[in-house]
């Protein structure tokens, strides 16, 4: 889209960081960002690592999730990225929140959000922490064993407990069916202690693993549900919620609403009086968010240094070159070791310019982590311009989703800070209008 600039303030909150005002026309990499890095190159801090987040992006993943899901309210996954902004703009759009502690429930909650637009959805909690979710007036939570339904009678007789069941979690990058889920065949037991125990079953939650990449996952987990489902009608519950859990990617994403769609449509075809809500993460934020590094040391790899003589072409696919950039894998590059992530670093600018000339020689090089661990690696083998060199800048896309939520401070290093955008010269005056709008709301 042509970004057309309406002379308004364009940011959508009023106490966004001001170090994007005046700089309206910003893009990740041809301009934004770098007007608004270039403007901070003399402050003290200018070689800090910082992600950029592009809020108009999280507005617009939300306006796909109802073209292709109408029928189905997102509760966003807060675990997955818990940025303020993210979360203001998703509580004015009217999502709900899949909550997995005290913590995320109050982060929430402090934003305005009803009670009645969470889910507490870890089906292992701590008593404290059932107790403190029904002071709060939390009540929908999710179970899988028969322990939880002990201490949710003790707890919080009132909830609307939502059971989770087990469901092919191998078609995905995360599974995590090996820790939650109750397979089919232990629902019958399930739904007769939660009756003995007077408490009320509601629906039927899955999750078909985080990054599903094969969307027939969500057909198949929908027909194990229909079967809960009618476990629920024999046990004496009559369910009206279904909750399809999280794993949507972006690449694939409307695939697998048509997938879903169908399969609700098939398995469920008298909707009347069924609710269906979902619990995305990475779908709203991992494209929305990415991290610039400055290269901070450069050196050669051993490999090299001890086979001198043999010279950098002889050692095919070798990197010949290691640098060192101030952010790692304990920090928004956990993503490499927890969420499995490959990262594709591109020259953000180099030798103080971003204009990057297509035709500079490559070279193999690794780029590593900050911290004195050598597991701190974040791209063993990858071809960077061989004038690359210290004070340079690299920058990495799609890191919104389990990274700085995630980030640690081992060794000292500060977890990088986000610069806000609201799209700039990416986003149409469309989306920025309509982001201005919910700001007011
Ligand atoms: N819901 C639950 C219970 C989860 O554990 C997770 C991720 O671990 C999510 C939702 C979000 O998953 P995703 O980011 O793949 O959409």
């Amino acid at each position: 889209a042509t970004d057309v600039d309406d002379g308004d303030d364009d940011f959508i909150f009023p106490d966004l960081p001001p170090l994007l005002r005046g700089h309206p026309e910003v893009h990740l990499r041809n301009g934004v960002l770098t007007a608004a890095r270039l403007a901070a190159v003399h402050e003290p801090d200018a070689e800090k690592a910082y992600f950029v987040a592009d809020l108009s992006y999280v507005y617009k993943q939300h306006e796909r999730w109802k073209r292709c899901l109408p029928d189905i309210e997102p509760f966003y996954a807060i675990k997955c990225n818990p940025d303020p902004y993210v979360l203001r703009l998703l509580s004015a759009l009217g999502t709900g929140f899949d909550c997995a502690s005290n913590g995320e429930i109050a982060q929430v909650l402090r934003l305005g959000v009803a009670p009645d637009r969470i889910i507490f959805a870890n089906p292992c909690k701590a008593t404290s922490f059932i107790k403190n979710a029904a002071k709060s007036g939390v009540d929908m939570m999710t179970f899988d064993n028969a322990d939880e339904l002990y201490k949710v009678a003790r707890a919080n007789p009132a909830a609307k407990l939502v059971l989770r069941i087990l469901t092919d979690d191998t078609k995905s990058l995360c599974r995590l069916g090996l820790k939650f889920g109750a397979p089919l065949v232990t629902v019958p037991g399930l739904l007769a202690k939660a009756k003995e125990l007077d408490l009320d079953v509601i629906g039927i939650s899955f999750h078909v693993g985080s990054g599903c990449y094969d969307s027939s996952a969500f057909s198949d987990a929908v027909m194990r549900a229909r079967a809960a489902f009618d476990m629920g009608a024999e046990a004496g519950y009559e369910f009206k919620l279904l909750d399809v859990g999280g794993g949507f990617e972006d690449a694939n994403f409307e695939a697998t609403a048509a997938i879903l769609r169908d399969a609700i449509a098939f398995y469920f075809p008298d909707r009347h009086g069924l609710r269906v809500i979902a619990e995305p993460g990475r779908y709203f934020v991992a494209r929305a968010f990415s991290l610039a590094a400055n290269v901070i040391a450069r050196r050669a790899p051993l490999t090299e240094l001890t086979e001198a003589d043999a010279g950098p072409q002889d050692i095919a696919g070798q990197p010949t070159v290691m640098y060192y950039i101030n952010d790692g894998v304990y920090g928004a590059f956990n993503c490499i070791l927890f969420d499995h992530q490959q990262v594709h670093p591109y020259v953000l600018a180099m030798n103080g310019s971003f204009h990057i000339s297509a035709s500079e020689p490559l070279r193999t090089s690794s780029v590593w982590g900050p911290t004195c661990d050598s597991i701190d690696c974040v791209c063993p083998v990858t071809d960077l311009p061989a004038a690359l060199q210290v004070g340079d800048w690299l920058a990495f896309d799609n890191m919104g989703a389990y990274t700085k939520c995630a980030a640690s401070q081992f060794n000292g290093f500060e977890v990088s800070s986000v610069i806000y955008t609201t799209g700039g010269g990416a986003g149409s005056i469309e989306t920025r209008r309509a982001l201005k709008a919910v700001a007011g709301a």
